[in-house]
């Protein structure tokens, strides 16, 4: 549920400043309504020092780490029918596939050679997928790759348990003994029903979403939570969001990195139908929503930036609001490209963009 909110004037501003920088130096966690009122605050700068000081406090090295990974979309068949999504084809689609060993075999060595140590296996919401063929495909990777297996969102683990008629804690359980490492936070979008109902009506429920990750922190998992803004949310909803995770988070402790990242326009339903009016997100508000995810999102570790969807420039000035972590070297990626969105980096560029920030490059494995 939205709230309405008037604009604060210059004054209150100041005030709030204050209140906030005198909260994050005693410890003390931002309210919901202190939250939705700092996307008032017209300062970039100040709000960007508050994150940093929360950022330093939390992380006192000068640090910023990144991962060399590769994103393998295993199926790009599915029925979510996400109106941001340029890169599914419904079933029997000539254009749909699904890998098989040999090819995610070939990537997975390809990222080895790289230096990779990671890799995040994500698809659609494919009918005709069971557990067995997450199992046997997990289990043989797991037996021939030294790598890490970040894999399915909730949305994906949720579809598993439908096709296979099993519970969730089943699906998690039987993922894990055949070799998944941790749980991709993808397909939160905004954790609201009233935004889901619009954007990804076919995809899990916000409570549905939060209850996978509580489940697979249950079980020992590890995941991330992100959050795709810039559509049809407001910034109470994102602020919801941030209080969902971070409340979660109280609970659980599983999750290790909050990525905030921009609804990118281009080849989807969603621009074309739902926004023709609306700009695209400005570096300014991206910056403005990662240093309030870092100031309220104050029991998650990390805080990823998006090179992906921002650029390199805005990445780096995003170590200065809040982010300590570069994200993936993502050697390989599909969706977000789909929509026409590219940039190209490589572990040069990316460890040059870290030290010319001001930091010292460390890659995480995690
Ligand atoms: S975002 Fe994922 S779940 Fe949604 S349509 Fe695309 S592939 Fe399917």
């Amino acid at each position: 549920m939205d709230i309405v909110f008037q604009k604060i004037d210059i004054d209150a501003q100041a005030k709030l400043i204050e209140t906030v920088y005198n909260k994050i130096s005693n410890g003390e966690r931002i309210t919901r309504e202190e939250g939705i009122s700092l996307f008032d605050v017209e300062d970039l700068t100040t709000l960007g020092l508050l994150a940093d000081l929360v950022r330093w406090k939390m992380h006192p090295k000068n640090e910023v780490s990144y991962i060399i990974d590769r994103n393998i979309n295993y199926t790009n068949v599915c029925t979510a029918d996400c109106k941001f999504c340029a890169f599914y084809r419904r079933p029997g689609d000539s254009e749909g596939y699904t890998l098989d060993k040999k090819t995610i075999g070939e990537k997975i060595q390809e990222t080895l050679d790289l230096g990779g140590t990671r890799i995040l296996l994500q698809g659609g919401h494919n009918p005709e997928l069971k557990i067995e063929w997450y199992e046997d495909m997990f289990g043989w990777i797991k037996s021939n790759y030294n790598i890490i297996l970040h894999a399915l969102s909730p949305s994906e683990i949720i579809t598993i348990s439908k096709v296979s008629k099993i519970t969730i804690p089943e699906v998690i359980t039987r993922l894990k003994n055949a070799g998944l490492d941790s749980i991709p936070g993808g397909g939160a979008e905004v954790l609201s029903d009233r935004v889901r109902t619009i954007i990804a009506p076919g995809k899990t429920s916000s409570s549905e979403w939060l209850d996978v990750m509580e489940e697979a922190h249950r079980q020992g998992l590890k995941s991330t939570a992100t959050m795709m803004f810039g559509h049809v949310e407001t910034v109470a909803e994102r602020i919801d969001h941030m209080i969902l995770c971070r409340e979660l988070q109280d609970r659980t402790g599983g999750f290790y990195n909050f990525i905030p990242w921009t609804f990118h326009r281009g080849n989807t339903e969603l621009d074309f139908v739902l926004l023709p009016e609306r700009e695209k997100t400005s570096a300014f508000e991206y910056l403005k929503t990662v240093a309030i995810s870092r100031i309220m999102v104050d029991n998650i570790d990390t805080i990823q930036s998006s090179w992906v969807t921002q650029g390199l420039k805005v990445a780096q000035i995003s170590l200065r609001f809040g982010a300590n972590d570069f994200g993936s070297l993502m050697i390989e990626e599909n969706v977000v490209s789909a929509t026409g969105l590219q940039y190209n980096m490589t572990l040069k560029k990316m460890k040059k963009a870290i030290k010319t920030a001001g930091f010292d490059p460390i890659q995480r494995n995690w």
